[in-house]
Order: structure tokens, then sequence, then C-alpha cells
């Protein structure tokens, strides 16, 4: 009989294949947080440790992560995988839960779970996504979208319509505009709705001038944009305008919420490219500049800049130079290395330590003094 529930017992365990969580803790010891008006939540997409390190050297060894006073490391396994994907990876800072890989703002049932951006809507606040990848892929869908699969953009693009994100820059024109499974033209629907929609094909995002009153979505490409070193330039101005956009939106001033992707040095890691990492990399450190002086001079807006996972399991190797980085690469997919949490501003002091990757959800609630879960 013994044998026989230890078989059951085995059987249930690893027909879960779930990881064990351990509860998480927002507040330690009691000690009040100062209170953020303003989240910027910054993900590099891959950007692990020795990406970090290799942007940092080959930038005359200093990077803005330097700036941050506080810094931990989040665990990033996913609810069926070790090795995390973007979607669940995501799906942790976004909705504060484990989930499997592939999944956009659904649990392990395929059920959708608030995100923090929702419920930033919900209390008032403006909103904002920016990415260097199309903007229904798995970082930016996972604030926005519910979705049992990342690979359906045009279910994806149309959850645009149902939560009022107040500024997004990033590529996908094709899953609003042209789309291959309904007849919906989701530029025509926006625009119903008061947005100005504009994209790379009518003009150039340099020449963009945006009106803070209305809401703002501009297509960077109709699907996926060209990596920094192609031609791509728009993450800085996206990074800097956005936020002073939303920091004007809204007239009641309660405050705003906007994650800001740096999506392809993921990419690069999966090409298993120093120099597509590195160059990925140092734009988004200059977007990191541009966030941290307006906080620094708002003086109420919380950054948090992290990564879902590490990407390429790249490594310096031994006869490397500040100047030339020797790259080693032992996957063309993601690892399951802890990831670096960089946090400047009110609340920043709760991102020190090692904690699960869904507290960056809850540590970001905190920061904002939102009690309870909605
Ligand atoms: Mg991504
Ligand atoms: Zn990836």
């Amino acid at each position: 009989m013994k044998k026989l529930i230890l078989l059951f017992i085995t059987i249930a365990v690893v027909s879960c294949k779930q990881y064990p969580t351990p509860a998480t803790i927002v507040i330690t010891e009691n000690k009040p947080v100062k209170q953020a008006k303003n989240i910027i939540l910054m993900v590099g997409d891959g950007m692990g440790l020795t990406q970090i390190s290799a942007g940092m050297y080959s930038n005359g060894n200093t990077l803005n992560l330097e700036k941050f006073p506080a810094v931990g490391l989040h665990k990033s396994y996913s609810a069926d995988n070790l090795v995390t994907d973007s979607a669940a990876g995501a799906t942790a800072f976004s909705c504060g839960i484990k989930t499997y890989n592939g999944a956009i703002g659904v649990n392990t049932d395929t059920l959708p779970v608030q995100t923090i951006l929702e419920e930033a809507e919900l209390k008032g606040l403006a909103t904002g996504l920016v990415a260097t990848s199309s903007i229904v892929h798995a970082t930016p869908a996972s604030f926005v979208a519910h979705s049992r699969y990342r690979k359906l953009h045009e279910d994806i693009a149309a959850d645009f319509l149902k939560t009022e994100v107040d500024y997004w820059v990033g590529g996908g024109k094709a899953f609003f505009s042209n789309r291959e499974n309904d007849e919906r033209d989701l530029y025509k629907e926006l625009r119903a709705k008061g947005y100005t929609v504009s994209d790379y094909f009518e003009q150039d995002f340099e020449e963009v001038n945006t009106n803070v009153k209305g809401n703002f979505a501009f297509f960077t490409a109709n699907k996926e944009p060209l990596p920094k070193a192609q031609g791509r330039d728009y993450l800085v101005k996206a990074a800097s305008e956005g936020v002073r956009f939303l920091d004007k939106h809204d007239e009641e001033d309660k405050g705003f919420f906007m994650m800001i992707e740096g999506s392809q040095i993921d990419w690069g890691g999966h090409a298993n490219k120093t120099d597509y990492i590195i160059s990925e990399l140092l734009e988004f450190n200059e977007a990191i500049g541009k966030v941290l002086a307006f906080a620094k001079q708002d003086g109420e807006t919380l950054v948090v800049v992290t990564a879902d996972h590490e990407t390429g399991g790249f490594a310096i190797n031994p006869g490397s130079t500040m100047d030339t980085i020797v790259g080693a690469f032992t996957s063309d997919y993601h690892t399951a290395t802890m990831i670096p949490v960089f946090a400047y501003g009110p609340g920043s002091e709760l991102f020190n330590g090692i904690y699960e990757n869904t507290a960056i959800y809850h540590k970001m609630r905190s920061a904002y003094g939102w009690t309870g879960l909605e």
C-alpha cells in the first residue's frame, strides 16, 4: 500500500510539473515605503549579467545602470520550465504569476489575469508601451493582452481595443490594418476611440509631433523592426518623449505606468552575435539615461530595469579586452541564470535582495501604495 501511495504521489508530482514558489513577501519588517506616483519598467529582453558586462566594457567601462542605488536578482523560471520564454517571463512581471511558456497574461489554466497596466488604467493613471519588436510580441503583449498562445498576433492586437493604452510605439502594423483572420480595420477602430494612429509608411518617427491631449499609437514596422545596426533608430526618442507625454497627458495628474522594452538584445543572443547584443544593449542604455534624467528631475518616479531571462548562455572568453569582446555561447535559446534588477527612485529599496520574478509585480504595486489584489 505504501508503495502504491508513493507511486501515486510521484505520478501526481511529475504530471503537475510545476516548480514550488515560496510565498511572496511584499514589505519586509513593516518599514513604510516612500510611494511612487509613476513607475517605468524597462525590460532588456535576454539581458543577463554577461550582456550587461559586454555592453559596459564596450562603452568605455560605463553604463547608466551604475547610477541605480538598488540592485537585486530575480529567479526567472516559469511554471512549466526552468528555462522561461519571454511570454511567461513578462506575465510574471505584469500579473505576478508563474505561468507556462507561451502564455500571454493568462494563468496555467489559460484564464486571463489582470495586469498591472490594466489596473493602472482602471485607477485613472496614464499608461504606455514602447518596444523595439512588434507591439504584439510577447513582452509588450503580456501587459495588455490575454492569450493562451503568444503567436496569436491578431488576437493580441485586438486586445489593444479593450484596454486604453494611452501611448504606444512599436512594430506590427500588419496585425492591426491588414488582418488575415477577420475584416476588422483596427486603425479605424482606434481612430474612432480618439487615437492618433500613424506609422513608418506615412512618416518618419523622428518627424512625429505628439499631441499630449489624445491617445497616441505609432507603428515602426509592418511586422518586426530592423536591428539597430541596420538603421532602426526610435527607441531613445520613443522612451524620452513617451515619458513626457504620459506625465502631461492626464489632467487629473494621477501618475502613469510605462513599460519600455529593448527587445532585440534577445535576438542578438539567439543569433549568437556579440556585436548584435552590444549594439542593442547600448541603445537600451541610452534610453535608460533619458528615463533616469526624467526620474531625477521628477522625484516621484520609480524606474526598474531588468530582463525576462538570459539568452545564449553568453560568456566573455579569455582573450577579450574592453574594446574587443570575445563572446562565446552555450545555446541559441534562453538560459535559467538569475537576472539582475536595478531600481531608482521612491520604493527602489524594495528591489534589493534575491526573489522570484513574480515579486517584481508585487514590489511595483507596493511602491504605488496599492493594497489588496483586484
Ligand atoms: Mg521581448
Ligand atoms: Zn528569446
